[in-house]
């Protein structure tokens, strides 16, 4: 697995097999349901406490970088010109995704310090 095709499908840095949260964004069973340990090559995830407070960094840039996005493919059709439509839109989008966001930020933050392993990747 590619490290982008991992970090898309929120699968753990080490091994970019097992998966970093129980449920998936969009599941109401939550989103912040982050494994302590890797369910595949049983890497830990808390590295120190409140490790991943720095993820929100890295939240807030995905979130700048949405915004962005939004606003320039708006303007590709016509639509950027108007402010309040294209503040809506980027709410929106925003609020959307904010349950893929927050946990993409923190596989994003994890795989900063958590180095992949490739010998340890597809066994089983
Ligand atoms: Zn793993």
């Amino acid at each position: 697995m590619s490290f982008i095709h991992s970090l898309l499908f929120l699968r753990c840095p080490k091994c970019r097999t097992g998966k970093m949260f129980q449920h998936k964004p969009y599941s109401f069973k939550g989103v912040t349901s982050l494994n302590k340990k890797c369910p595949h090559c049983n890497t830990s995830y808390q590295l120190e406490p409140s490790f991943f407070y720095g993820s929100m960094y890295v939240s807030y840039a995905l979130g700048v970088a949405l915004a962005v996005a939004v606003y320039v493919l708006l303007l590709l059709f016509g639509l950027g010109k108007n402010g309040l439509t294209a503040f809506f839109a980027i709410v929106a989008t925003i609020v959307v995704l904010a349950p893929y966001v927050y946990q993409l930020s923190k596989v994003i933050w994890a795989s900063f310090f958590i180095k992949y392993d490739p010998k340890i990747s597809d066994k089983n």
